[in-house]
């Protein structure tokens, strides 16, 4: 099933060309209170949802997909964790490139660990890339983003796939600079998750996806995940070895070799076999006012 948020908070299940706005099974998550929990409460109940979905979606309104804004799939996830340099081409490109590498140390993934972004940093397609720091580079990173579904404590590489919720694209943007990853990767917006959540049943091996991303119909990355380093079940076993992973957080799995500039106006466009093709546009960091 693929499940959308668009617009002011609306649930809806993709087909095709169109939206079937399914807003009311929302009603089947409980309504939690202070201290909210620290996972994602609609992946956190997919199940009943799903079901949900399911018995109401036959006479549930249409919207054409293109007039939709979209959300991130996930509204509230305690975590975005990313995987650095997980392509060996990508790592490659960052060695021998100092506008890259910043004379920062480049380690292998197996040494440098994973690192986590802000989860105020994420927004969903339709919403778009707020460049700050313009006077420095700012990069697209198109990555498989993996949603966990259940608890992950100390899980093996072998069951890992079974605590996956699914799937979506993963934009992982970034100012170039010499500070620390978590830093330069998680001003709002710059983490881009949709352009919907796939749940795990309709991917059969998240391990063999083309991904790809053009910039104003230039291709700059062009990949499969078979060329990952650490592959999805690795990651979790990795993560989930640190720490425990919650329903509604998220695995950025790294991202391949051409890695390239973007600047207000540019129109990124990402897709991932069997996760959809999203658009993103790039504009111009303005505080809020009156605010
Ligand atoms: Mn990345």
């Amino acid at each position: 099933m693929k499940i959308c948020r668009f617009n002011d908070n609306r649930l809806g299940m993709v087909e095709g060309d169109a939206i079937a706005d399914v807003t009311p099974a929302l009603a089947v998550i409980p309504r939690y209170g202070y201290p909210l929990p620290n996972f994602d409460p609609l992946i956190a109940n997919l199940e009943p949802l799903q079901k949900r979905i399911l018995e109401i979606q036959a006479q549930a309104p249409r919207i054409p997909l293109a007039q939709a804004t979209l959300l991130s799939p996930l509204a509230n996830p305690g975590k975005i964790i990313a995987a650095p340099v997980n392509y060996q081409k990508h790592l490659e490109e960052v060695l021998n490139d100092k506008d890259l590498h910043h004379d920062v140390r480049i380690n292998h993934i197996q040494k440098a660990g994973l690192f986590l972004k802000a989860p105020s940093s994420l927004v969903g397609a339709g919403q778009g890339v707020a460049l700050r720091k313009l006077d420095r580079r700012n990069d697209h990173e198109v990555e498989l983003a993996v949603v966990i579904g259940k608890a992950a404590d100390n899980v093996s590489r072998d069951e890992a796939l079974d605590y996956v919720a699914g799937y979506c694209i993963g934009l992982d943007i970034t100012i170039r600079g010499p500070e620390e990853r978590s830093f330069r990767k998680s001003p709002d917006s710059y983490t881009v998750l949709g352009p919907w959540l796939t749940t795990r049943d309709d991917i059969a091996d998240p391990g063999r996806l083309d991904l790809e991303i053009s910039v104003g119909g230039e291709t700059r990355q062009k990949s499969n995940t078979s060329d990952l380093i650490m592959g999805v079940a690795d990651l979790i076993e990795f993560a989930s070895s640190f720490y425990t992973l919650h329903p509604g957080d998220v695995i950025i799995t790294g991202t391949p070799a051409g890695v390239g500039p973007i600047r207000p106006g540019d129109v990124m466009h990402a897709r991932i076999q069997g996760l959809g093709a999203m658009d993103c546009e790039c504009y111009t960091f303005r505080k809020c006012s009156g605010a």
